[in-house]
């Protein structure tokens, strides 16, 4: 039986982000996650835009946030040497209505952002930009603002992780409290048997399925995106984020979302969604859906909080659980800062943040 520092459930966003930060402390882990592997499908692409919602605020911390996660995409970068995992595309913003523009100009000033992030752009800049873009008052640009192709990039996360030492195992295992030891018994679906001191959690949406964390208020909200081809290629490649995004993916591709659904029965996707985000980017780029080919519809769960920020921090009961997760519409942006305090705190007992702290609730 091989003893690890931490067996980590779950090989997302979360869960390689603090596989990551505890091995760079020099720290033994094991990785477990059964649905997905090296060569997985997944969501192809997600938006950095640390301005968020209809008042472009500046996220939490936002620039620790966005530091940290350029920081480890450089190193995996120059791990996979030519292939894409991100597109520095920035982000415009347009102000498709009057209140949107009086925010948006409010928020310029409203938040300290980090020199070169982000500026106004007059309506005129925005039809030279992209004259498909919607009538508008102008809108914001991030030059920050870019595109991760999610699948890729957790793909070869989880190859840099194996290759750096951590062990990681594609299939389902259980954990259990050690009789009369502060450790857990990990046993694999094909037969391994491991112990590790510490158990992190970091299943996304299926979290709260773990029984020591189902108190917790964690809400799932359903998200559908549309994946569409178009006949010609688009000669714009920024994201746009209006009353919805719209990402691109390649020359003729790009995907638009998403809905937000708080009540739902299941993951399948539905046409009704389908329509709901069409009429999102008719509200952003009016013209451009006759151009398309709907290729695919996704749907996947957010999980959200109370505060809207992440949940870190171990049991109440059993010290040595612990949780990662919470990550609402950001973990990319959230993934690397808000892992290291968790890393932090177990390595050297340094403080959690009191907002991100499991036992704030
Ligand atoms: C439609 C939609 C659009 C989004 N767009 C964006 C975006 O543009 N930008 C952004 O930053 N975020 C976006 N998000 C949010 C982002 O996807 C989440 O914040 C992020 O995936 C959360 O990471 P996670 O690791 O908690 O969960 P996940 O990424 O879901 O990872 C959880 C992992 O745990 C595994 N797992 C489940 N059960 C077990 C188990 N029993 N044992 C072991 N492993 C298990 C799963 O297989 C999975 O790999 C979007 C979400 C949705 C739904």
């Amino acid at each position: 039986m091989s003893d690890f520092y931490a067996a980590v459930f779950g090989a997302g966003i979360c869960g390689t982000a603090i596989a990551n930060g505890l091995m760079k402390k020099g720290k033994k882990v094991l990785l477990i996650d059964p649905f997905v592997s090296e060569d997985a499908p997944g969501p192809p692409v997600g938006m950095v835009n640390p301005a968020t919602g209809p008042r472009a605020k500046l996220c939490w911390r936002g620039k620790e946030c966005y530091d940290a996660l350029r920081a480890q995409l450089n190193t995996l970068m120059a791990y996979v040497g030519g292939e894409e995992l991100i597109s520095d595309c920035g982000v415009i913003r347009p102000a498709i209505t009057e209140k949107l523009a009086k925010n948006f100009k409010r928020a310029l000033d409203k938040y300290d952002w980090p020199e070169g992030w982000i500026r106004w752009m007059s309506k005129e800049e925005v039809a030279e930009l992209n004259p498909e873009i919607a009538p508008n008052y102008g809108g914001l640009y991030l030059d920050c603002g870019f595109t991760v192709y999610v699948d890729r990039y957790l793909n070869t996360y989880r190859r840099y992780l194996r290759e750096k030492g951590v062990v990681c195992k594609y299939e389902e295992a259980d954990y259990s409290r050690m009789e009369g030891e502060n450790r857990f018994g990990i046993d694999l679906e094909e037969g391994d048997s491991f112990s590790a001191e510490h158990v992190i959690v970091a299943a996304g949406s299926r979290t709260a399925g773990f029984e020591e964390w189902e108190h917790l208020p964690l809400e799932g909200v359903k998200g559908q995106v549309n994946w569409y081809g178009a006949d010609e290629d688009l000669d714009w490649e920024h994201a746009v984020s209006a009353k919805g995004y719209s990402l691109r993916l390649g020359k003729k591709e790009l995907v638009v979302g998403a809905t937000y659904e708080h009540h739902f029965d299941g993951l399948d996707t539905t046409q009704e969604a389908h329509e709901r985000i069409e009429g999102k980017l008719k509200l952003m780029l009016p013209e451009l859906p006759n151009r398309l080919t709907k290729k695919a519809q996704l749907a996947g769960v957010r999980v959200t909080t109370p505060n809207r920020l992440p949940v870190i921090g171990r049991h109440a009961e059993t010290p040595n659980l612990c949780i990662y997760t919470g990550m609402n519409s950001k973990g990319l942006l959230f993934s690397h800062y808000v892992a290291d305090f968790l890393a932090n705190h177990l390595a050297t007992g340094a403080p959690i943040p009191e907002d991100l702290d499991v036992n704030r609730f």
